[in-house]
């Protein structure tokens, strides 16, 4: 039943715009002293190898990170979530790639925590070995949605959860509107954060329609399409849903989803879209 595997994606266009949003996320939790807790609850295998075959197969992060890697011009946002790449290729070569819990974690400071889970044995296991002995990361063989009741509220009582499902289910969107109502009931006041593919648009327009009419406030939703909805079949683009952003987050992607476009366009095609779905109390 799990058939996905991060590997062959690793480093595409579509992880460049959620680990560069991210990186965002997480810096603004940084802004203020208190401790916070950040929930992978699709955590994938941490950090992957970008001369392994699969990474190797379609050399999709040819077409994401691949084309910011030599940029010496990238406006702050971008160049902060370069330099974590960089951080873990100490050769100046890009070799290897952090996935969200490898770039969550160079983020933490002393008194954070991370939580993961992740539910294929493959990649839980190495998950494991990525993070043995550090005492601000826990490691769970489970499931993303389940962790939601038996791990929230954290202590901390701030932070956050990123949901990035492999969507190889066909009710991903319904368990995601079941996983906002189950944070909304137990951490109002935590951020969450959910990637969304763009293929046939209609799906995840359905979600957004819905998460709006739930009468929880403060959803924002930004997205980047490197293809037309009549193009070739496949990713067209991508989306991020999030709830509770942090201030002025709307505009620092107001910046950010235009270049990130510049950067990483194939044709004349491309589109960012950036709306508020719920508004801010
Ligand atoms: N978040 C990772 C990153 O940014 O580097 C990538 C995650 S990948 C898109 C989705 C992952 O979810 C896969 O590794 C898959 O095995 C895992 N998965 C699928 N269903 C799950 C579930 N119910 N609970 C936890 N993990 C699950």
């Amino acid at each position: 039943m799990l058939g996905y595997r991060h590997a062959f994606h690793a480093g595409n266009f579509a992880d460049v715009f959620k680990h560069a949003l991210l990186t965002q996320l997480i810096r603004a939790l940084r802004r203020k002293d208190k401790p916070f807790r950040l929930l992978d609850t699709h955590a994938g295998a941490g950090r992957y190898d970008l001369l392994s075959a699969p990474a190797r197969k379609n050399r999709e992060f040819a077409g994401g990170i691949g084309r910011l890697w030599n940029r010496k011009d990238l406006g702050p946002e971008l160049a902060d979530y370069v330099e974590q790449v960089r951080a873990l290729n100490a050769g100046g070569e890009l070799r290897e790639y952090p996935g969200s819990p490898r770039l969550a974690r160079a983020l933490l400071r002393p008194g954070d925590r991370l939580l993961l889970t992740e539910l294929h044995p493959a990649d839980h296991a190495a998950l494991a070995v990525e993070f043995a002995g550090d005492r601000q990361v826990a490691v769970h063989h489970a499931d993303g949605y389940e962790a939601l009741t038996r791990f929230l509220p954290p202590p901390e009582r701030r932070g956050l959860v990123l949901l990035d499902p492999a969507y190889e289910l066909k009710d991903e969107f319904a368990r995601l509107l079941e996983a906002v109502q189950v944070i909304h009931r137990r951490w109002a006041s935590g951020m969450a954060a959910i990637w969304y593919p763009i293929r046939d648009r209609a799906p995840s327009l359905r979600f957004q329609r819905t998460l709006g009419e739930l009468e929880i406030p403060a959803i924002l939703c930004a997205e980047l399409a490197l293809y037309p909805d009549d193009g070739p079949p496949g990713l067209r683009g991508c989306g991020m849903i999030v709830i509770n952003p942090p201030w002025r987050l709307d505009e620092t992607l107001d910046r950010l989803l235009p270049e990130l476009l510049d950067r990483l366009r194939v044709g004349d095609f491309g589109e960012t879209r950036l709306e508020w779905l719920a508004p801010a109390p």
